[in-house]
């Protein structure tokens, strides 16, 4: 078998950073297990309110200096911090399969739509230009200028705990405000590994911080903090509507993404040979851990044949998946991230049982490649016969579970997908330009795939979300976040 190669040696027990220094939280220790092996690879600190506070004050002192950095100054930190990333790119996505359990293949794709955003953040000279009207009025002129606002902080998931800091904390600062990060508590080992790059970088101290641990004290403790001035959230729903609910309360600006349930539509004139793969990837790449990842496949037509095609194709190639862990460059699904992750989704399976869905492939009886505890694992499953009132259907399962379901044609699959209350991401599998374009015009889902199973989109595109998948105005990545973390500002001037 191959050597893995693990860059986490021994248990490494996480620090703050703040205001450019290494601090070592007062709060209880947390282990960090490594969800292939079910050993214990770090001990994350679940920071006390005090330490909150001490990280806003940091960031707070080092923000007028930082603001008044010239945007080209600001952005050759960014420049050096890259370069960093791309040195340390390997181990960076090491330490994520290590952490979250995915294969190495993803942590790399995820270190590189991450950088992504570095890179566009480093446009900021010419993005966060503002715009400017001669005369509109007699001897009158009028412009817009886009300035930065303070202190921000960016509460982030544990499915992707290098990338989604970076869809926000390159503009934040780019824009000239200070940021801290409070990483996922059950992923937070990246995080920590990117702030030691970031002090390499050389960022002056206190743009950057980061505080570990509990998400509802951190949270709360940041949300009623006088002294900051917006949050971005990326998680469940159901906080995501707390942190809108809280930030309006007190009057802070914010960006909360929430949890999905995609819809996968398959016309009958779907190319299977392309389908499918993407299909795999969407339904079981990230262990189905992916705010993107496919949750209900509609295959849309009558015909029993075409029916029966897609379903043995869909089951035959979901079996086929090789489990195991992650830094095996063989391994093409990863375990869940943790044991009680891989327990919330047993509960889902034995309910679609329990109401009525039909279990085509199983995988709770699935083999692992390779001598690892089946602690974490679970491999893909799938369920057929699923109506959209069994709570397989309706829930965020969050693993790697897919349901087969059927409509008669387009119109009653977007019904479908439209009862759902999330809007998070739905795709249509078809040859036809008219059903495609139907399907993006129709569709209430803030990302559309056409014949594309991830609808990722890129770091100089918003990710959107609509409904119970979204909850603000403006979206990370791109020219939205700038225009979150800038006030624009009208000057009307005249001259005597
Ligand atoms: P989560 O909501 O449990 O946690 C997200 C963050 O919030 C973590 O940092 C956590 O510590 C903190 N937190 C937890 N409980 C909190 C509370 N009561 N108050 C304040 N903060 C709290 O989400 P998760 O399990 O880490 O991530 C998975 C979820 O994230 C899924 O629902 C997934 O769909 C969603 N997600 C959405 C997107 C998107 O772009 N819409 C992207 C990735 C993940």
């Amino acid at each position: 078998m191959a050597i893995l190669e693990e860059p986490i040696k021994e248990v490494m027990v996480l620090k703050n950073y703040v205001g450019g220094e290494w601090v070592q939280s007062k709060g209880e220790l947390q282990d960090i297990v490594n969800p292939a092996t079910a050993r214990v690879i770090a001990k994350v600190p679940y920071s006390t309110r005090e330490e909150v506070d001490e990280a806003v004050q940091a960031a707070k002192q080092a923000y007028p200096e930082w603001a008044r950095t010239t945007p080209l100054g600001r952005v050759r930190h960014l420049f050096r911090f890259k370069e960093l990333l791309e040195d340390n790119f390997e181990e960076i996505s090491r330490i994520q399969t290590m952490e979250h359990g995915k294969t190495i293949d993803e942590s790399r794709g995820e270190t590189r739509r991450g950088i992504e955003n570095v890179e566009v953040a480093t446009g900021i000279p010419t993005l966060m230009m503002g715009y400017n009207l001669e005369d509109i009025a007699s001897g009158i002129d009028e412009y817009l200028i886009r300035q930065p606002l303070g202190v921000f902080s960016c509460i982030a998931p544990f499915n992707f705990p290098f990338m989604i800091p970076l869809w926000f904390t390159p503009y934040a600062l780019a824009t000239g405000n200070c940021m801290i990060v409070k990483p996922s508590s059950r992923c937070p080992i990246t995080q920590a590994r990117v702030i030691e790059l970031v002090d390499e970088a050389g960022f002056p101290p206190g743009i950057w911080n980061v505080v570990h641990g509990s998400g509802s004290m951190i949270s709360s403790a940041l949300m009623e903090h006088p002294d900051i001035e917006g949050i971005t959230f990326v998680g469940s729903t159901a906080v995501a509507k707390e942190i809108y609910r809280e930030c309006g309360q007190f009057g802070k600006r914010v960006i909360a993404q929430g949890g999905a349930k995609n819809f996968m539509v398959i016309m009958p004139d779907a190319d299977l040979g392309n389908t499918i793969p993407a299909l795999m990837t969407s339904f079981y790449g990230n262990t189905g851990q992916r705010c993107l990842s496919g949750a209900n496949a509609v295959v849309v037509g009558e015909e029993d044949a075409f029916y029966q095609q897609f379903k043995e194709a869909f089951v035959g190639a979901a079996s086929r998946i090789k489990m195991g862990y992650g830094l095996d460059e063989s391994v093409q699904m990863g375990p869940m991230q943790s044991k009680k992750a891989k327990e919330r989704v047993l509960g889902y399976i034995e309910k679609g049982i329990k109401e009525g869905a039909k279990i085509i492939l199983d995988g709770r009886k699935a083999k692992i490649a390779g001598n690892y505890p089946e602690t974490c694992f679970l491999a893909a499953t799938v369920f057929e016969d699923v109506t959209l009132d069994m709570t397989i259907a309706k829930d965020e399962i969050f693993g790697p579970v897919g349901n087969i379901m059927r409509a008669k044609d387009l119109d009653e699959a977007i019904e479908m997908i439209h009862t759902s209350p999330y809007g998070n991401e739905a795709s249509i599998f078809t040859s036809s330009g008219k059903s495609a374009r139907e399907f993006q015009h129709r569709v209430n889902c803030g990302n559309i795939g056409i014949n594309v199973g991830i609808a990722a989109p890129m770091a100089f595109f918003p990710f959107s979300g609509m409904k119970d998948s979204f909850f603000g105005i403006l979206h990370g990545q791109g020219q939205e976040a700038i225009r979150f973390f800038t006030e624009s500002k009208v000057v009307i001037q005249r001259w005597w």
